[in-house]
């Protein structure tokens, strides 16, 4: 199965400069495609006679290197070649439905540049003694070589076809999917797929003793069905609080501070360590917890409840009243809501737990949260008033009587024994976007808004850039403008081309 892995990598000065400027030359490569395709987009809006022609979608990227931009011939033209492909994959996502046109990468924050296979190693060397293959990273090709640069593997990986390497905050990660030595073999669809056949020759009874329900509040993280509340620690609730205050309070210095000056970056620079200390202590908490849950060898199926985080923190609608006054919406109260649910690392806990007890060769499942705290795991029978209040559940019908957090657990697990049983599929099917590697120009995608249309109805033919270069303009710069607007001059690079 494919894992992911994300790593410490420890490059030395020398080689923190070289990442940095393939960092750099990648970001450049991939907002010039973003800026000429906005600059093909507007031409359409602009000039009746283009309209409904698509915009070039390939993947070509040596009219971006001139005299101006000499410095990208000092990187591997992979790296280059690799930020004009991540330009093409975003697209590719945006057709699908799955994101936004892509936009300027910034040269603030989290860095990255993605390196494919001719642009690293991982060069195994056995262990005399104990026989424990580890690899070393090397990166670079022979003209533009990196070298070795160490990185701290805390489980064993297979070998990916790609790495990710990015900087945060001063420190250095190598990030990448490869082959999972602990769940051998396929998709982890399949891997669960396995285990739940396992599974399913148990009886309802014997099934549901194996399985571990679990219910996500906000007073209480994590309750589980046998009865513990996972939680932070007070002390760890502590030091969040504190980092919280100091980096409102760096932010508000920041504000104060000039406009882009050296040191308005340093207290942004300070607030986003406090941001970043507080995402490691709930990630810290979300890695301890699954692993609690994973390893308890009572367990071999966990339930959860299918959470749509996304929806739930949205915020409130504004609301006007007749005369176009705007009305207390309970914006504030929810924001605090939102930032207790995204704190409480709900949706780490459960994606690690899914990976975790997979290579346990166990199974993670979700189920509809609905009218979880009004069913009753005694008799099933399900009304709102099986809730006198918050804390306390007592079943109408028969009398059954619960603490309503740890009840909410005892019933989803009961769910979640019975989806398995019922043989519905596990998850919902992921979207995603095939990827190709294939490399040039190909078919011009349409967007829906894009497609023009003849008198006749008919659609007319895709139109492609021939010559590939920007019209007008100097070819090589993407950040000139092209001078050609409206006069002519872009017609010379257009022509029609039928796929
Ligand atoms: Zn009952």
């Amino acid at each position: 199965m494919l894992g992911g892995y994300r790593f410490r990598l420890y490059p030395d000065r020398e080689q923190e400069r070289i990442l940095l400027r393939w960092i750099g030359c990648q970001r450049l490569i991939y907002n010039a495609k973003v800026q000429e395709d906005r600059y093909y987009r507007k031409f359409q809006r602009r000039l009746v006679a283009l309209v409904g022609m698509p915009v070039p979608l390939d993947q070509e990227y040596s009219r971006f290197i001139t005299e101006r931009t000499a410095f990208l011939r000092e990187v591997p033209s992979q790296v280059l070649r690799n930020g004009a492909a991540l330009w093409r994959q975003a697209y590719a996502r945006f057709f699908a439905g799955l994101g936004g046109r892509p936009k300027y990468q910034t040269k603030a924050g989290r860095q990255a540049v993605w390196l494919t296979s001719e642009l690293f190693e991982f060069v195994p060397k056995t262990d005399p003694r104990t026989g424990v293959v580890r690899y070393r990273l090397r990166i670079g090709t022979t003209r533009f070589p990196v070298g070795e640069v160490s990185y701290r593997a805390h489980r064993p990986h297979g070998i990916p076809a790609s790495i990710h390497i990015c900087v945060e905050g001063g420190q250095w990660f190598v990030s990448f999917a490869a082959e999972d030595p602990a769940v051998p073999g396929g998709k982890p669809e399949n891997a669960a797929e396995r285990i739940a056949e396992d599974l399913r020759h148990l009886s309802e009874g014997q099934l549901l003793e194996r399985t571990l329900g679990a219910d996500r509040g906000v007073a209480k993280p994590l309750m589980t069905s046998d009865g513990r509340v996972l939680d932070l620690s007070a002390v760890q609730k502590e030091r969040i609080g504190k980092a919280r205050r100091r980096r409102k309070t760096w932010q508000r210095r920041a504000a104060r501070r000039g406009k882009g000056s050296r040191n308005q970056k340093k207290a942004y620079r300070r607030a986003g360590r406090y941001a970043r200390y507080e995402a490691n202590v709930r990630q810290d908490y979300a890695h301890k917890t699954s692993h609690a849950l994973v390893v308890d060898d009572r367990y071999d199926l966990y339930a959860f409840e299918d959470l749509r985080i996304g929806n739930m923190t949205r915020k409130p609608k504004a609301r006007q009243d007749e005369n176009g006054r705007w009305l207390p919406n309970g914006a504030r109260a929810k924001a605090g809501l939102n930032r207790a649910i995204l704190a409480s690392a709900w949706g780490q806990v459960v994606s690690f737990t899914r990976y975790k007890a997979l290579r346990a060769g166990k199974l993670v499942v979700t189920v509809p949260p609905a009218h979880s705290s009004q069913e009753c795991a005694a008799c099933g029978h399900t009304h709102p008033d099986n809730r006198p209040s918050q804390a306390e559940f007592v079943c109408h019908a028969c009398g059954h009587r619960d603490n309503a957090d740890h009840h909410a657990s005892v019933v989803i697990a009961r769910r979640g024994a019975r989806k398995l049983l019922s043989g519905e599929p596990l998850a919902p099917e992921g979207k995603s976007v095939k990827m190709f590697r294939k490399l040039g120009p190909e078919r011009s995608e349409v967007t829906p808004g894009e497609i023009a249309e003849d008198a006749g109805g008919r659609r007319l033919p895709a139109r492609r850039s021939a010559s590939q270069e920007t019209p007008g303009g100097d070819p090589g710069n993407p950040r000139l403008k092209p001078h050609g607007l409206g006069g002519g001059r872009v017609h010379r690079s257009w022509s029609w081309h039928r796929c």
